[in-house]
């Protein structure tokens, strides 16, 4: 470890007594994986001091609205909605990229809603999901070695802009600041799209029997909509908030990098107790991903300490007892709905390792929410070697863990998409029926394939059916 960035600690960890010796900066005691090594370490400590000091991106209030939100969920009186890019790009802070985003998922949740009847609590992975775990630091390029891209917080897509640059931690808050100050205003504003289901196009279902019951249930969301409006009925106040026109959305991403999540953790007053505790103020929820969630590690040591909801990913190589020491030690007051287990094993894998983990978990005396990554596990190659997903195996797993928790007396509590509001062609299938040479029609995802517009809705159907009541 380096000594000049053990000095580099956030201030506010001076003012008072840290929980069991944890404070924002104790991960840098401790093994880490992902770490990215900067040339220049002062040009670093420049500006982690400056963020520091930059002002909180979301607030304690949001924050522990959140954590109820996800207790009802963890009790199964409430729905989960994950989803957004793999990797945010600085160039995605656009009005037109941040409104698609937003209607996509907004459309999805009114359609699980409708399907399940519970409120759908929705969290973007956005305005700050711009860290990339790789699986090798390095790659060839043209008979040369160079960094692989680690996402928009770390390096440029460009090859000759891999170098790791301290900037880009600050750019990073800056474009999150951004597009969460849109997202907010949007919001604030009233969104259109929401209110006019009957608007939505389904020419693109090729299938005409999909077609007709994608059909049924526009017209029953409209009907029902049309119904509240008429009477002057809001939604229940945790479905949609308190009207149509301010709606709660969570934004997250993976806290991958340490020195950028340490700066944004503040002592801050817990407007509930009053008590001082510890906030990571750049996101509502953070997760820590399958390849970073080693127990004795740094991600794990700095995940322990923060009040703000988490996730762990969950695939194949996590062994029962490592599940329930992760969770005591993330959580050791055993507060419903704090973890999220976003699983991923891939399609074929599901039997294999949820019955497992959900037997884990019954034994470990926590109530966590259970998402299901149908993405992760389901990466493969075409023959050309494009990476893509299949939609039916994303469909597949999806249906597996579903079954495998009721078969297991447990519940699937949410879902987690690699998705986008554009018309890319990355992910093989759907209503729209895309196939392998459809893929080079628009392939624009800088890391892992995404579910696009049509797809993303094409999913919400599938699920609000399986919830139907
Ligand atoms: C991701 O969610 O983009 C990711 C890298 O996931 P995992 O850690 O599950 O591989
Ligand atoms: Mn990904």
């Amino acid at each position: 470890m380096d000594v000049d960035n053990e000095q580099v600690s956030n201030e506010n960890s001076n003012n008072h007594a840290s929980d069991d010796e944890w404070t924002p900066y104790s991960w840098r005691t401790k093994k880490i994986k992902q770490n990215v090594s900067y040339e220049n370490q002062e040009h670093l400590q420049r500006v982690i001091e400056k963020l520091n000091h930059v002002p909180p991106l979301v607030t304690p209030a949001e924050i522990n609205k959140l954590r109820h939100q996800l207790e009802q969920v963890a009790l199964k009186k409430a729905f989960l909605l994950q989803g957004g890019d793999c990797a945010e790009l600085f160039d995605y802070c656009s009005q037109e990229q941040i409104e698609s985003k937003l209607k996509v998922l907004l459309q999805m949740s009114l359609v699980i809603i409708w399907g399940s009847r519970i409120p759908v609590i929705r969290i973007a992975r956005m305005c700050g999901q711009y860290a990339k775990p790789r699986s090798s630091e390095m790659e060839m390029y043209e008979g040369k070695e160079i960094h692989a891209f680690r996402g928009d917080i770390i390096n440029g897509y460009e090859p000759t802009d891999r170098k790791p640059d301290p900037d880009r931690l600050l750019r990073a808050y800056f474009h999150s600041a951004a597009t969460l100050n849109y997202v907010r205003s949007i919001i604030g504003s009233g969104f259109a799209d929401l209110h006019n289901p009957d608007k939505w196009s389904l020419n693109h279902v090729r299938s005409k029997g999909t077609r007709q019951e994608y059909q049924t249930i526009i017209d029953r969301l409209t009907d029902a909509l049309n119904f509240m409006k008429t009477i002057g009925a809001d939604f229940p106040s945790s479905s949609l908030s308190n009207s149509l026109n301010s709606i709660d959305l969570f934004m997250s991403h993976e806290g991958l990098i340490l020195d950028y999540e340490q700066c944004m953790t503040r002592l801050l007053k817990d407007p509930e107790t009053g008590n001082l505790k510890w906030y990571n103020v750049g996101a509502h929820f953070l997760w820590v991903g399958d390849r970073t969630r080693s127990i004795d590690e740094a991600h794990i040591e700095y995940f322990r300490g923060i009040r703000n909801p988490i996730g762990i990913k969950v695939g194949p190589s996590m062994q029962s007892d490592e599940l329930k020491r992760l969770l005591n030690i993330v959580n050791p007051n055993k507060e419903i709905g704090k973890v999220t287990l976003i699983t991923r094993y891939g399609c074929d894998n599901v039997e294999k390792f949820l019955p497992g983990h959900i037997k884990a978990v019954k034994e470990s005396g926590h109530v966590v929410v259970w998402t299901c990554d149908p993405m992760h596990g389901n990466t493969k190659k075409t023959s050309s070697g494009v990476k893509t997903r299949y939609f039916n195996s994303i469909i597949e797993e999806l249906s597996k863990v579903i079954h495998t928790h009721k078969n297991n007396e447990s519940q699937l509590n949410g879902v987690h998409f690699e998705l986008t509001g554009e018309e890319v062609t990355e992910c093989i299938g759907g209503s729209m029926e895309l196939s392998d040479v459809d893929l080079e029609q628009n392939y624009k995802t800088y890391c892992d394939p995404r579910l696009n517009y049509k797809q993303s809705l094409d999913v919400a159907f599938l699920i609000a059916k399986y919830c139907e009541k």
